[in-house]
């Protein structure tokens, strides 16, 4: 395994496991901490304007004030950390001349390999890591074993599409629950799931960075994931992250965006798997 995968998937799990210390915070909270501090520190790298930290500044405040300190500490750090070791990843892979990991043929053996089989799938259109990472931690603190894989689907274009036209090659049908039922046929489940719930979202309330959040049902969308794991194996992915785009308009969420930008998460999407 590629030691820039491995780096990645440690600094997420190190991060899953700072959020899964809070305790039974609301999920809402959790995600919003997680999300703040993951935006801070792409703010900082990036680098960012007074006027977009100020943005960010004032969602923090409606964090609550013990955890507050989360996100310009031990989180941040942990996010700074993270955000490197993804753009490294991603500028180093994408100099190679072909990028296996956004085959999904590739993709397909190497969760045959590593999973074998797991009970349940279920696929997130437009799920990025801070939802992936937020999911992973409240399953930890019900006392479940999250795994974040080490190999990622990459997707260059951050598009829903660019996974979905490959699925004619396995017969499935060229859209995301295709590929919902693929890993199903893969991972010999009982049962797959997929959503749109999160790229709605994105596209309806994407303008801004407060909006998104607020109108992100990540309650409704982890008890539905809970009620379908039950006591079961899961494996929870998606076809692209979101990016996270700072202009004069503001900071707003967004994915497939071409230019630079603070988060650049569509192009990566993680596996994780809950045992
Ligand atoms: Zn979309």
């Amino acid at each position: 395994m590629n030691q820039q995968n491995k780096s990645l998937t440690t600094n997420l799990e190190e991060i899953v496991n700072t959020l899964a210390e809070t305790g039974d915070l609301p999920i809402e909270i959790l995600h919003k901490i997680v999300f703040c501090s993951i935006l801070k520190a792409g703010l900082l790298l990036y680098p960012a304007s007074m006027q977009h930290k100020q943005e960010l500044n004032k969602l923090i405040q409606t964090i609550p004030a013990s955890y507050r300190g989360l996100v310009t500490g031990k989180l941040y750090l942990r996010a700074l950390k993270l955000i490197k070791s993804f753009e490294k990843m991603i500028k180093d892979k994408y100099r190679a001349a072909l990028l296996k990991e956004a085959n999904l043929q590739y993709i397909q053996n190497y969760l045959r390999r590593s999973l074998g089989k797991v009970d349940k799938v279920a696929v997130l259109d437009c799920a990025s890591i801070p939802e992936m990472v937020t999911f992973a931690a409240k399953f930890k603190s019900l006392n479940r074993h999250p795994i974040i894989l080490t190999e990622v689907f990459l997707n260059p274009i951050g598009v829903t599409r660019f996974l979905t036209q490959q699925l004619r090659i396995f017969n499935q049908r060229t859209a995301l629950s295709g590929y919902a039922q693929l890993l199903r046929e893969t991972l010999n489940a009982k049962q797959h799931y997929k959503t749109s719930l999160i790229d709605l979202t994105v596209h309806e309330h994407g303008v801004s960075i407060e909006r998104f959040l607020n109108s992100l049902n990540m309650q409704a969308l982890f008890e539905t994931i809970k009620d379908l794991t039950g006591l079961d194996s899961i494996l929870i992915t998606h076809d692209h992250g979101y990016d996270i785009v700072a202009n004069d308009y503001g900071l707003y969420v967004i994915h497939g965006y071409k230019g630079e930008c603070p988060i650049n998460f569509s192009k990566i999407a993680l596996f994780l798997a809950i045992s």
